[in-house]
């Protein structure tokens, strides 16, 4: 597409919006050296389109011009993302997630919303499964909060609990405890502990999370950085979302432990744009551990010295990708690099770059306090610790529930009520959009790293999702293919032009053409996002013997 930029000038109500935004992202931002503000992007569209409801022409060339950012460079930004429109339209939209877990109530949702003259969007996954249909833009401060379960209580014992916006209640149940206790220990022995727990990453990777921080820790280029990836986009997905929104002291906690063991100054938690309770008591922990000296200069009267800037998402999957996250960070379009080199070495604005999920930082102040060998005697020797599963579906008891790894598929299920009376359940979704379907008979496999990978299946972002026998199996699967052509970003073919063949070749159900997508896509693709979009699809052949 050619593109024809214009002398467009922004009106004075568009100026002062992105003024006021840039000016305050500078004071909060003590790396603003640099000659142009890329990094301000994101967050400076974010407040026009907050504001007016979509970014005019006049609008885009001030920001360029204020940021000094090419036009060219922010047009491509602002037409990235889902959430940011470049084209009027009303400044008030309902979206209602018509993904697979809410697929069923969606259309009725949608239209008795536009009965009562409101805008309405259907949307990809909102991350409220147990509660289906979900909306954002409805009632987003007053929601019924998650109900949370659980046979050991670790991640979530404060969940629900405590007053999730009150630092003195945080600090009443051990909040800052594991912080202070780090200090004493001091960076190696937090970093031994931490590889002594045999900690995983819970964001779908696995990967040694005490290995990585031992690699951030030891990286000779600087800065480093920290970065806790809170862009929880898989379908079916919720865990982190009621992290944050019951207990978000604690992740800046856990981000304050990792930052001084691996000698980071600032971290970054980029929360998914479609969380706005998250973003608002995550922005305002933040503020008020500043305040309370937690953050910032001299963290509770040592040399250590950290901070934490909240980022929001936009509308765009892919950004969960931790390289796609950190070009989006940098005011760049999300799409993901590629790897090696991988962000330990070469991460954030090309440094040292410490990554997590938030469920995995979140199991950090626990490592520090009891110890590593102490953790790793829960679960089983390879998969140590509690997990959380999102239980969503044709569940009797929806919800989030913390157990211990090894509990097995069954158990849980169990504890979540099973599915209704007189009804059978026909499949399970394990890991979301881009997981495994497993029949009823997988009940017996333990929930770890190992069994699942042994059944060929993934535990991916904890999703456990049930489907009935009421539930047409092929529209679940075309939602999925849909999904992911939607979601791709395009940067490579397999995956540019495989999720569409893929979604093409389900509607016509050519089942061998299927398979072939499904191999050059896992082949060839550059990210997780197209070495994953055939998996569902491919598992509901083979374990649930759809075709
Ligand atoms: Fe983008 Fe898909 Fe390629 Fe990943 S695999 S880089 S999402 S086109």
């Amino acid at each position: 597409m050619d593109l024809h930029f214009t002398s467009a000038k922004a009106s004075l109500e568009e100026r002062a919006i992105v003024d006021a935004a840039a000016v305050l992202r500078q004071a909060q931002d003590d790396t603003a050296s640099e000659k142009t503000r890329r990094d301000l992007v994101l967050p400076v569209l974010h407040a026009v389109q907050d504001r007016f409801g979509w970014i005019s022409p006049g609008a885009l060339n001030y920001v360029g011009e204020r940021l000094r950012v090419a036009p060219a460079d922010v047009y491509g930004v602002a037409t990235f993302y889902a959430s940011l429109s470049t084209a009027p339209r009303p400044k008030r939209i309902v979206h209602v997630c018509d993904d697979i877990a809410c697929i069923g109530g969606a259309e009725a949702l949608v239209a008795s919303l536009q009965n009562s003259g409101l805008t309405v969007e259907r949307s990809p996954c909102l991350g409220h499964c147990d509660r289906p249909p979900a909306t954002l833009g409805l009632d987003d401060e007053t929601s019924t909060p998650t109900r949370v379960y659980g046979t050991e209580l670790r991640l979530l014992r404060r969940a629900g609990r405590i007053d999730p916006e009150s630092l003195d209640a945080y600090r009443a149940h051990d909040g800052y405890a594991a912080l202070r206790k780090a200090f004493e220990l001091g960076r190696q022995r937090v970093i031994s502990e931490v590889a002594a727990s045999n900690l995983l990453g819970r964001g779908g990777a696995a990967f040694p999370t005490g290995r990585k921080m031992e690699s951030v820790a030891n990286a000779p280029a600087q800065p480093h950085y920290l970065v806790c990836n809170a862009d929880e986009s898989e379908p079916g997905t919720f865990k982190d979302r009621v992290l944050m929104e019951s207990d978000p002291f604690a992740i800046v906690e856990a981000m304050t432990i990792a930052g001084y063991a691996t000698g980071c100054e600032k971290g970054y938690i980029y929360i998914r744009g479609e969380y706005p309770l998250v973003a608002r008591r995550t922005s305002d922990a933040v503020a008020i551990a500043r305040d309370a000296g937690l953050l910032g200069e001299r963290i509770m009267g040592t040399e250590t010295r950290f901070d934490v800037e909240v980022r929001r998402g936009a509308g765009a999957y892919i950004c969960g990708e931790e390289t796609a996250l950190f070009n989006s960070i940098e005011g760049k379009r999300g799409e993901p690099r590629s790897k090696p080199p991988f962000p330990v070495q070469v991460g954030l604005f090309g440094k040292p770059t410490l990554v997590n999920n938030v469920e995995t930082l979140a199991n950090l102040p626990s490592i520090v306090l009891e110890g590593g060998e102490s953790y790793a005697r829960i679960g089983t020797p390879q998969s140590t610790g509690t997990r959380l599963f999102c239980l969503s579906g044709a569940v009797a008891r929806p919800g989030l529930y913390e157990v211990p790894h090894g509990t097995t598929l069954g158990a849980l299920i169990d504890l979540a009520g099973g599915v209704a009376p007189g009804r059978r359940l026909q499949a399970i979704l394990l890991g979301g959009a881009a997981g495994t379907f497993v029949a009823p008979d997988a009940r017996a496999m333990p929930l770890t790293f190992e069994d699942a990978r042994s059944a060929g299946a993934t535990l991916g972002s904890g999703v456990v999702m049930l489907f009935d026998d009421t539930t047409d199996m092929m529209a679940i699967l075309r939602r999925i293919a849909a999904f992911f052509r939607d979601e791709s970003c395009g940067q490579c073919v397999p995956c540019r032009v495989g999720t569409v063949r893929q979604a093409e070749a389900l509607e016509r159900r050519d089942f061998g053409l299927l398979g072939e997508i499904g191999s050059v896509m896992r082949d060839a693709s550059i990210c997780g996002l197209g070495q994953t979009a055939a998996n569902a699809i491919a598992s509901a052949a083979t374990n649930l013997k759809l075709w």
